[in-house]
């Protein structure tokens, strides 16, 4: 993304109030600091960071690794794939006052959380039409009104689902069909049918793939939608509310460990909420679960599920990792002072880095479950080392992440999982400079989002230097351990509350 556009972009609205009070618990130095930091020139140090906003870009595959190993959910019976016009008819009076109970939790919970309009309760009375009910539920959800839902897999391998009929990615998902898989007839998916039976291991990792669909797409009040303006969710704290695709940054990314004077000088940072989403979905999935829905149970598992996996990606958790909150503010002295090429290369590299890191992490894991089936990275999403063990609260900041809890808590997304992404975002990105070909991760004239585009940075270093391949699966090896400790302590907060007539496990905290 040009880094002159963003910055013109978003001066031309409201989000760019008024200049915060600095925190005065700093240095007068440092407050002086923070008066000269115009918010727009956050917002653009934001922006070119929010545009490869799919974090992890294949949930399914890594999901699948992270879970496949699982014996509590391999000892699950399928489930019956069920419509969701059906979940709804069956829940029609429950449905509200359990999304009243997440809205409470939410307003309770998550700061600077724009509450759900009541006009968007839930309340399936007198909507005769399955067309009405499914309209409310989405209203309710405060998800894209033309998210497809469908029933359908994602298939992992060419031998995946062979019997089962193609679906069409637009079946699927909203976003444009930037590789022509449809054309091509090569779409990943297939489509279920109504009372057939799946597994949920197949559900769960097809469904923490679907946030990345659509769902979060045009949601804000200046993306010049209809949803926009009725959703409440305000303007859209960064990115370029014109590209429908970056529209969704918000949704997931959680900058909750930056630096205060960096929220004195940019409050709109605080507008992250993927805490939001994943209760919202968890508290669905209890419920379908603990009221025999099971189908509906693990999608919407799936679908939190997606939230806590991008904010184990260090660029998700952190606005510009790598760069010192001094030195931003240096950059943008000079930007001041008339020039602004430090800042602009600075933006520049980090998206590139957080662009070459996806690439690479998603062409490595292909390419070992398409050829041995095994390799470190999957291996690493697999890893139950440590059994059910993993960080907590208390243990987030200590490198090794000791800890023995084994449910995911509701705070857990921002006290464990954001927290201990935040803190390895730096060194993250030393190493990611350090080894990546420097084209990529240093040259402030290449832009990896454009420039890149077909490039399988795998297969480019296992040809021209494995030492580097080498250290890279060193670097994101962590991060893929990680990525599965917590999503099988959601799947394992799913079947401990799930059950009927159990609590939610992760409200006795
Ligand atoms: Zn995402």
């Amino acid at each position: 993304m040009e880094v002159a556009d963003s910055a013109q972009l978003l001066t031309s609205d409201g989000m760019l109030g008024p200049m915060h009070r600095p925190d005065c618990r700093l240095s007068t130095r440092r407050c002086v600091f923070s008066v000269a930091l115009p918010r727009a020139v956050l917002s653009a140090w934001v922006l070119s960071c929010a545009a490869p906003a799919f974090a992890w870009s294949g949930h399914a595959l890594d999901t699948w690794a992270a879970l496949k190993d699982m014996p509590e959910l391999a000892r699950l019976e399928p489930v019956r794939v069920e419509s969701l016009d059906a979940f709804l008819v069956a829940q029609a009076d429950a449905l509200g006052p359990v999304l009243d109970a997440a809205e409470a939790w939410s307003r309770e919970h998550v700061p600077a959380y724009p509450p759900r309009p009541e006009a968007l309760r839930f309340d399936a009375a007198g909507a005769q039409l399955p067309d009405e009910r499914r309209r409310r539920f989405i209203a309710a959800l405060r998800i894209a009104p033309d998210v497809r839902l469908a029933l359908f897999l994602k298939r992992l391998s060419p031998n995946d689902a062979v019997g089962l009929p193609s679906l069409a990615r637009s079946r699927v998902s909203t976003l444009a069909d930037d590789d022509g898989e449809d054309k091509a007839g090569a779409s990943p998916f297939v489509a279920l049918r109504e009372g057939e039976t799946v597994s949920p291991l197949d559900v769960v990792a097809t469904a923490s793939d679907e946030p990345d669909y659509g769902l979060d797409i045009g949601l804000w009040e200046n993306n010049g939608t209809e949803q926009g303006r009725v959703y409440g969710f305000g303007k859209q704290p960064f990115g370029n509310p014109a590209l429908s695709f970056g529209t969704q940054a918000p949704f997931h990314m959680g900058f909750y460990y930056e630096s205060p004077i960096v929220y004195a000088a940019a409050g709109f940072l605080k507008r992250t909420y993927p805490e939001y989403r994943i209760h919202l979905y968890r508290t669905l999935a209890l419920h379908a679960l603990r009221t025999g829905h099971d189908y509906w149970g693990w999608r919407f598992a799936g679908w939190a599920m997606h939230y806590i996996q991008d904010l184990t990606q260090p660029y998700h958790a952190r606005v510009l990792p790598g760069v010192s909150t001094l030195r931003m503010l240096w950059i943008n002295a000079l930007d001041i002072a008339g020039a602004p090429g430090a800042k602009a290369r600075a933006i520049r590299l980090v998206s590139n880095r957080h662009l070459a890191l996806e690439n690479f992490q998603r062409t490595a894991v292909v390419a070992e479950q398409g050829a041995a089936g095994e390799g470190p990275l999957l291996r690493a999403l697999a890893d139950e080392s440590r059994g059910a063990s993993r960080p907590t609260a208390a243990t987030a900041g200590d490198e090794a992440g000791a800890g023995s809890s084994t449910v995911f808590g509701e705070d857990d997304p921002r006290a464990v999982v954001a927290k201990r992404s935040a803190s390895a975002a730096d060194a993250l990105d030393r190493e990611v400079a350090a080894t990546l070909p420097a084209r990529y991760v240093d040259d402030t004239g290449f832009e990896f989002g454009v420039d890149a585009r077909g490039v399988d940075l795998n297969e480019q270093l296992a040809k021209n230097g494995p030492a580097a391949r080498d250290a890279m699966i060193r670097v994101v090896v962590p991060l893929m351990r990680e990525y599965g400790v917590y999503s099988r302590a959601f799947v394992r907060a799913m079947l401990a509350g799930g059950r009927p007539g159990n609590a939610d496990p992760t409200r006795a905290r």
